[in-house]
């Protein structure tokens, strides 16, 4: 689905900050991947890049085969809509729309009908269970129910790939369990999920573990989703032992 190589990323700032070093990751059709480090260590900027939402880097970006790293920004935005659904820790809701508008926004932007928008909306957040909540604002709803009307947004466009950075960390952790459900519900209904994340638990539930330091990739384990002890594939072994 998506291939780097090379890939490094860096800020202008005093001193030229480089944030990704040299990374070369590949990632298939229907996988489940928690992105893991310490802050600062590089997973937003990865994931955006991942989310074609930052193409500043150098080296090479594929997408479904084809180079995007020197696409015009409307290809770009065609392609991402097409193909990918964005979660964010913030929720990133718009505050003055009600839940139902909040889910089809995408879908205006796209230029779908009225009609189908609402269908289309209906049964997205039948997916997550807010049918009951349709007509509320953002801040008339919990942390939770934010989350998830977000992620019915985020798959509104039926994308094969959603990017996640996060989308726990504003949240009590029953509730995030219930959001970690929801993630494992579409990556058995065939889709991409690819989650940043600091808490050790949300990133259990995935089936391949990404970890990030100061840049550079550390560790890449395929795993079995609940093995508390999985044997790296590639990349040096783990050095922060179990807590
Ligand atoms: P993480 O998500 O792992 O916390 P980020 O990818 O957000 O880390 O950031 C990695 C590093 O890049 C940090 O040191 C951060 O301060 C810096 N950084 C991120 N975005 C910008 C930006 N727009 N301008 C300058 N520095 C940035
Ligand atoms: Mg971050």
């Amino acid at each position: 689905m998506i291939r780097l190589r090379n890939v490094s990323r860096s800020y202008d700032m005093a001193g030229h900050l480089a944030v990704l070093n040299n990374v070369d990751l590949e990632i298939g059709d229907n996988e489940f991947i928690a992105i893991l480090g310490a802050s600062g260590s590089g997973k937003s900027t990865l994931l955006h890049i991942l989310g074609l939402l930052d193409n500043e880097n150098t080296g090479q970006v594929e997408f479904e085969g084809r180079e995007v790293t020197r696409l015009s920004d409307d290809a770009l935005t065609e392609l991402r809509g097409r193909t990918i659904g964005f979660v964010f820790q913030s929720f990133h809701l718009i505050p003055h729309l009600t839940v139902q508008e909040n889910v089809e926004l995408p879908l205006f932007y796209q230029k779908v009908s009225p009609t189908r928008r609402r269908e289309l909306a209906s049964q997205r957040l039948e997916t997550v269970q807010l049918s009951h909540r349709v007509t509320h604002l953002p801040s008339q709803l919990s942390g939770g129910e934010c989350q998830r009307t977000a992620i019915a947004r985020a798959l509104v466009t039926n994308p094969p790939l959603i990017l996640a950075d996060e989308p726990t960390g504003n949240l009590d952790s029953h509730t995030g369990a219930e959001i970690c459900d929801v993630f494992k519900q579409q990556h058995a209904e065939g889709r991409t999920i690819i989650l940043v994340t600091h808490d050790e638990s949300v990133a259990d539930h995935a089936h391949r573990i990404i970890r990030i330091a100061d840049g550079v990739i550390v560790e890449d384990t395929q795993k079995t989703p609940g093995d508390a002890n999985p044997a790296p594939t590639t990349g040096p072994e783990r050095t922060d032992g179990p807590q």
